[in-house]
């Protein structure tokens, strides 16, 4: 797998069972009724500049990815990527974006060479600021809303995640948070202390 002579050693571990995949709701054939293929047919077309039509239809998930930065005048840095982490992005308007990885996948182009992706779950800034805590509230967005695009390849993601969100908890959270409330708070303090 080869994305760029900067990102090298590219392993994806744990690969999902076709019960697993169905069970969220995807589907390992890319046909243009899957919600991935529109994100996938632009960012195939934007980055890696291929004007093609998509030929594979088949796309595997995995439970997380590792892969090694190289950078110009640094060491390499190895990175491990989860489902669930929460990452940063630079974002035109905002600087910053931060967004939960919700799936990890590889497909392959026509080229033969196989691309691995992530799916995002963005964080919406709300500019309403905890009084107590003075950290920002985001709300993470709904999954039918798709006005955002959310497949990216890896090498938008070339650090490790350092990012803290707290789930607003309110008294529907027991003994697991309750994914409905959608409300999280940004812990700026830990983040700027790593
Ligand atoms: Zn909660």
């Amino acid at each position: 797998m080869l994305h760029n002579s900067n990102f090298i050693d590219i392993s994806l571990n744990s690969r999902w069972s076709a019960k697993k995949v169905n069970d969220r709701k995807l589907s390992k054939k890319l046909d243009y009724k899957h919600p991935f293929f529109q994100d996938i047919s632009v960012s195939y077309r934007e980055h890696f500049n291929s004007k093609e039509a998509i030929l594979n239809r088949k796309l595997e998930f995995y439970n997380s990815i590792s892969y090694t930065v190289l950078k110009d005048g640094q060491d390499p840095i190895r990175l491990k990527i989860h489902i669930g982490d929460i990452v940063e992005l630079p974002e035109e308007s905002e600087g910053i974006a931060y967004a939960k990885v919700k799936s990890i996948f590889r497909y392959q182009a026509n080229n033969g060479q196989y691309y691995a992706f992530f799916f995002f779950d963005w964080f919406q800034a709300t500019n309403i600021m905890d009084s107590v805590l003075e950290c920002p509230f985001y709300n993470i967005q709904k999954p039918e809303e798709s006005r955002w695009f959310q497949i990216f390849p890896i090498t938008f993601i070339d650090r490790n995640p350092c990012v803290f969100f707290i789930h607003n908890c309110g008294n529907t959270c027991n003994t697991e948070h309750d994914e409905e409330n959608r409300s999280y708070i940004l812990n700026r303090y830990y983040y700027n202390a790593v």
